[in-house]
């Protein structure tokens, strides 16, 4: 038996007015999402666990069975993971723009990828101790590293959640290591004034110790690829030692490769026993909130790639699992915890017709708690 897990980020959302009192899902009604609900067994399911912020990691992290309670560190070290740096201890270093005392832009005044590279070379190059390390991602962002331990982590503030507020309230915790932080804050506004940067701090957010996820492969007994359009996801799956598979012109938006995509799932599915996609495209839509272009969106990935998968892989030897990770309501324009819909075709039935938010509530299986979904997936 094969099994494919299938998860469009953030496609669950509210019902809209403009969309005649309908959720996306509900306005698009997709023909092969529809099939799977009719073909399969439904419910919703818990994937922010209480407590946790309604993310792309968290609720991954739950599809797959790893609870964030007793696995999850912080963002930070899930990007470091992706990028495959090295550490104890790790924060999410973004270059910000701040005016006066106040947090003008989270992403640096929009500052290039180029210079952004030369902004994290410098900072190595000049860094006050030997133990700290910076290493450029994408962009305005980064990683900021730690070679020895420190007992606590102090607690931060993500720059995009206090724009337009003055920033001296939103520092690190000061504990030992946040003073070590407050402290580069400051010597990095130096920094990056001398070499003339469109930014001028850095800001150290989401830290925590390097995670010592379970490998996929002892847990489940079974290889396992992961396809992601993002950063995180593919952290997520280099710690699990999964396969974590690149797709030539991914964009993480509704422009992406599709048929590139779904070519590269059909092709782990013949090598390996699991494969899970995620993709990014819906997600971002919703973000934009706009309730029409979402419902285009999952048009767009219900045949493109969906429907294109369904034509091609063996039904029978294969179960499906279809799930979003969390809601991203257009009304709110980010993201929401409550429990989403999924549908498993694994041979079992039940009277679900239609592959929605308020149908899947009536599957079966009724509301689970997303830690389960694997066990279901693979009767464990
Ligand atoms: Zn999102």
């Amino acid at each position: 038996m094969k099994y494919l897990v299938l998860i469009p980020d953030g496609l669950a959302d509210w019902k809209c007015e403009e969309l005649g009192n309908r959720t996306p899902l509900e306005y698009a009604s997709p023909e092969n999402m529809n099939y799977l609900a009719r073909e399969g067994i439904c419910g919703v399911a818990r994937t922010i666990p209480q407590g946790f912020e309604p993310g792309s990691d968290i609720a991954n992290l739950t599809i797959l069975g790893i609870d964030p309670k007793k696995y999850y560190t912080g963002r930070g070290p899930i990007e470091a993971l992706s990028m495959g740096v090295d550490g104890r201890i790790f924060f999410r270093c973004n270059l910000v723009y701040v005016e006066n005392g106040v947090m003008v832009d989270y992403s640096g005044n929009r500052i290039g990828d180029r210079e952004s590279r030369e902004v994290f070379r410098a900072l190595e190059k000049e860094k006050p101790y030997e133990f700290i390390h910076f290493h450029h991602g994408v962009s305005f962002r980064g990683i900021l590293s730690f070679s020895r331990e420190f007992d606590e982590i102090p607690k931060t503030s993500a720059p995009h959640d206090i724009m337009g507020e003055r920033f001296e309230r939103y520092l690190p915790e000061r504990n030992d290591l946040g003073m070590i932080l407050v402290e580069l804050m400051e010597w990095s506004r130096d920094v990056l004034r001398d070499i003339g940067s469109k930014a001028n701090m850095i800001w150290p957010w989401s830290g925590g110790k390097k995670p010592e996820f379970p490998e996929f492969r002892e847990k489940y007994g079974m290889r396992g690829s992961m396809i992601s359009e993002v950063d995180l996801l593919r952290g997520i799956g280099k710690g699990l030692r999964m396969d974590v598979v690149e797709v030539e012109g991914m964009t993480a938006y509704i422009d992406t490769n599709y048929r590139g995509i779904a070519r590269a799932v059909l092709k782990e599915l013949k090598r390996k026993d699991f494969v899970l996609l995620h993709t990014e495209g819906i997600d971002e839509v919703g973000h934009e909130g706009d309730a029409e272009k979402k419902a285009e969106a999952i048009i767009m990935y219900d045949e493109r790639i969906l429907g294109y998968l369904l034509d091609r892989i063996d039904l029978d030897g294969t179960k499906i699992l279809l799930i979003p990770d969390h809601a991203t309501p257009v009304k709110l324009r980010t993201h929401t915890s409550e429990p989403v819909p999924f549908a498993i075709k694994d041979g079992r039935r039940d009277d679900v017709r239609v592959f929605s938010e308020s149908a899947c509530k009536m599957g079966k299986l009724g509301l689970i708690d997303g830690l389960n979904l694997m066990e279901i997936l693979l009767r464990i």
